[in-house]
């Protein structure tokens, strides 16, 4: 059993003020796979002190410096892979070729991009050559992030903010704390100074709500639920910090008729990556009538052809889901997808045939979904593909944008045009084509529900800074 009860303040493993445990969960075998300690009001108040204290002079060493120390970080982060691995294996359930490729990779590739990302950054720029533009960093950054890709979401907060200056707290998620517990011995080998980055462990309740109402917070970025985002919005209020959130989705995937022929199979596939658990799924496929029914008996073949099993094992195979809590969650939708008339094609309720212990969810699909149902309107995280029928262009835009959310929408299709005029008129912050992934660096957020922060490269580096403007004083 793993104990992991101390937090890292100010340089240092402390033990908590006042102990409180709290087991961690493995979702492939529901065994307690670790012990934690939840925090309180003056763990709080002590990682905050260090990151306030530590400011000013982290703020005023030469960017140079600070990066050198992260390019150590980053290093650490590749010597430590299969650790790292292991733990988010452990905490969240990954089979273990995708902790140690996909979720382990996706901290590296961020690490890469902002290391890049930093080379063009530049603080300070004239404006009209004789003002200058200053970008400073904001001050003491609390970090709060969820549990479906752990290094992915720590590293898009904590590089870019140590980047500029910021100190920072992390408390990640209570539910998968064991790869940020890791990635904390990481920052400390790394020779970064005490107390610009510390790590409290708690819950939303707990440390998540004395982080965002404190007032020696200047900013929140926060990723998870959105309604967290709101609590979080609410308890900021009060002291006016900034507050950046990347938030739930209900992305829409727009297959066209004269989409390429694995559209469909890609789409399937890209749903149920990481068993269902990323904010920016495609969870909804919306098909051309004239290839909807083409596409409805591709998409049961794919659910079908989704394999399940254990995180030990190698292999392309999905995962159990994170925790009880999500596995009754998703149950619970997919039963009233069934209720309110939607068509099963694959999957439906229960483990899978032969699996009676972990949180494993049957690969689902649903064909005939229409707007009004449950299920093409709620986030479900979990492997839940919903498919509806569209007749026109227009009425894939309108369906595209029939959500509060707006992270990432999906269009497949062989014309060119179509596919920038309809990238351009759905609502989200990030539209993929044709199964190209982003670039590294390009901004990621949403629009609307989804959430007001943009993360990775650049405008993820501007997103921890204050600007500043100085006249009378010329660029020389
Ligand atoms: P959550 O939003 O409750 O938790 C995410 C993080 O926020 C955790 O660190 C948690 O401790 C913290 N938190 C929770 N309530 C808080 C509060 N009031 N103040 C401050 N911090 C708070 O997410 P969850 O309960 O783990 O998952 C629930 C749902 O959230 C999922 O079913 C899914 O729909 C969504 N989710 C979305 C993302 C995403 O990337 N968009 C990630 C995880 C979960």
């Amino acid at each position: 059993m793993i104990e992991k009860r101390q937090f890292y303040i100010n340089g240092a493993w402390v033990d908590p003020a006042a102990p409180r445990d709290m087991d961690v969960i493995d979702p492939a075998t529901e065994d307690t796979c670790a012990v934690i300690s939840l925090g309180d009001q003056a763990d709080t108040d002590a990682a905050v002190a260090a990151a306030k204290t530590a400011f000013p002079g982290w703020a005023a060493l030469e960017m140079s410096e600070r990066i050198a120390l992260l390019k150590n970080l980053s290093k650490i982060y590749k010597e430590r892979r299969d650790d790292m691995a292991e733990a988010m294996r452990l905490e969240m359930g990954a089979p273990v070729d995708l902790a140690t490729n996909g979720q382990w990779g996706a901290g590296a590739w961020h690490m890469a991009g902002f290391l890049e990302a930093l080379a063009d950054f530049e603080a300070e720029t004239p404006y009209k050559e004789v003002d200058r533009t200053r970008l400073e960093p904001i001050g003491v950054c609390a970090l709060i992030t969820p549990w479906n890709w752990p290094m992915n979401q720590v590293v898009l907060k904590v590089f870019p903010a140590l980047a500029v200056g910021c100190t920072v707290v992390l408390k990640p998620s209570e539910i998968a704390p064991l790869s940020s517990l890791l990635f904390a011995e990481m920052v400390h080998d790394a020779g970064i100074p005490a107390g610009v980055f510390n790590l409290v462990n708690g819950d939303g309740v707990g440390v998540g709500s004395q982080l965002s109402a404190h007032p020696d917070v200047d900013m929140v970025s926060f990723t998870g639920s959105t309604r967290a985002g709101i609590a979080i919005s609410k308890a900021a209020a009060d002291t006016l910090k900034r507050v950046s959130l990347e938030l739930g989705g209900k992305g829409a995937n727009i297959v066209f008729a004269d989409a390429d022929e694995k559209a469909v199979k890609r789409g399937v596939q890209h749903c149920m990556n990481n068993t269902g658990q990323s904010c920016n799924a495609p969870t909804r496929m919306l098909v051309e009538r004239d290839r909807y029914a083409q596409a409805v008996e591709e998409a049961k073949a794919t659910a079908e052809a989704t394999q399940v099993g254990p995180t030990s094992e190698s292999g392309r195979h999905i995962g159990p889901v994170v925790s009880e809590a999500q596995f009754n969650k998703i149950q619970g939708l997919i039963e009233v997808g069934i209720k309110e008339g939607a068509t099963l094609l694959a999957g439906g309720l229960g483990r899978p045939e032969g699996v009676n212990k972990g949180y494993y969810v049957r690969p689902t699909v649903f064909a005939d979904v229409t707007p009004d149902m449950t299920i093409y309107r709620e986030e479900i995280f979990g492997p839940v593909l919903a498919m509806s029928p569209f007749d026109s262009e227009e009425e894939a835009i309108s369906m595209a944008n029939d959500t509060v959310y707006g992270l990432t929408n999906y269009i497949q299709s062989g014309d060119d045009a179509k596919r920038l005029r309809v990238a351009r008129a759905v609502r989200s912050g990030m539209v993929e084509t044709n199964g190209v992934g982003r670039q590294n660096g390009s901004p990621f957020g949403g629009y609307k529900q989804s959430g007001n922060g943009r993360e990775g490269g650049l405008w993820g580096i501007e997103e921890f800074c204050e600007v500043k403007a100085i006249s009378g004083c010329p660029w020389e």
